[in-house]
């Protein structure tokens, strides 16, 4: 059984939302779409819902056509929960009557569920560590209860499909990171399949098994956040994900010849699909900094930020800014010339 996005395009009046997006998705797998605002994530996600219909192609729930250019099964009649970027709770109900409201009127709820609804109540609860908040509001819960309330309400079904559109955006910073880990808990506890839409490359890459890159309306790469991560076969994904610096030049076999210059660089691990593109992109621990009197390649030091076992340098080179992550053996002072040399990160 799978999910699959077969040849989609949505187009809003003469805006083209999304382009050729081929996706499928494994059951039971966590699959994060990754991309800026803007570049289509909740458009497709809310396509998985059954909120917006395609233009072109076809959505598959389960090897069952949902959706395409001529029909769409609602979202009710999916065997799918959402979770959206707000909590979206509301503020009469107790923790408890969120919880029931799908088992109530879902009709994708399992009639044992149904049936046994206090037990079923009792059951997420502990999932969503809320033991002794089912009578509570939700002016009475931290932001972190709200969350898990939600999560809670999307899970009481044990829908096959939960879409989660960056679920985590309205929770601080250290909350975030924390709530991570109970969604991946969430995910180990209940099976389900998980599409989960961020434009935060840090929580794709912690949680997910798959990552869908998007920019612009398209996919831009498919792959484990290591494939993602420490293999990007686009200069977009080379930035967004890994914060690479891009040398423009031309590849001669595994050398980087660097434009406008007579530096050759070695490669030190990039894709084939990006070689072919004819840049060259270095993620800030892939460069080493040198004596000037070593290398052809030199800048100078802009900035020198203390992060712990690093330094993050900040570099000039002819104009270009170059972010360079060192060992905190490596000091160089702002000012100084140094060489940048390309070392397996
Ligand atoms: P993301 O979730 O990645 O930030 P969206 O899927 O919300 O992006 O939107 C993608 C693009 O489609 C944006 O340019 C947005 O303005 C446009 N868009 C989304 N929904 C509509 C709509 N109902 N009508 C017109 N344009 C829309
Ligand atoms: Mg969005």
């Amino acid at each position: 059984m799978s999910t699959n996005v077969v040849d989609v395009t949505k187009k809003f009046g003469d805006f083209q939302a999304l382009y050729d997006i081929n996706l499928a998705i494994e059951d039971g797998e966590f699959i994060a779409i990754l991309g800026p605002s803007g570049c289509g994530k909740t458009t497709l996600l809310r396509m998985l819902a059954g909120f917006e219909s395609p233009t072109s192609g076809t959505i598959e729930i389960n090897n069952t056509a949902v959706a395409d250019a001529s029909f769409s099964v609602p979202p009710e009649k999916r065997d799918v929960s959402m979770v959206f970027q707000g909590f979206a709770l509301w503020p009469h109900m107790t923790v408890a009557d969120h919880i029931k409201f799908p088992l109530r009127y879902d009709q994708f709820a399992a009639y044992e569920l149904k049936q046994n609804m206090s037990q079923r109540v009792g059951d997420v609860l502990e999932i969503i560590n809320l033991q002794d908040k089912g009578e509570a509001y939700p002016h009475e819960l931290s932001g972190g209860q709200k969350q898990r309330v939600s999560l809670g309400r999307a899970i009481a079904t044990e829908p096959q499909l939960l879409l989660m559109d960056e679920p985590l955006s309205a929770l601080d910073a250290e909350l975030r990171i924390e709530m991570r880990r109970e969604i991946q808990r969430l995910h180990q506890i209940t099976g389900a399949t998980i599409v989960y839409v961020t434009h935060d490359q840090g929580e794709a890459l912690a949680m997910a098994d798959r990552i869908v890159v998007m920019n612009k309306g398209r996919i831009e790469q498919v792959g484990t956040p290591e494939d993602i991560f420490y293999r990007p076969e686009t200069e977009f994904v080379a930035t967004f994900v890994s914060k690479a610096n891009i040398f423009r030049g031309w590849w001669e076999g595994d050398a980087f010849h660097v434009a406008d210059s007579s530096v050759v660089l070695a490669n030190v691990g990039t894709t084939d699909a990006l070689k072919a593109s004819g840049i060259y992109a270095l993620r800030p621990d892939q460069i080493e900094l040198t004596d000037v009197a070593l290398n052809d390649l030199t800048a100078e030091v802009l900035t020198r930020q203390f992060q712990g076992k690093e330094y993050h340098y900040s570099l000039n080179l002819n104009g270009q800014t170059i972010l360079v992550q060192r060992p905190f053996t490596d000091v160089y002072e702002v000012g100084e010339r140094v060489g940048l040399r390309a070392v397996a990160g």
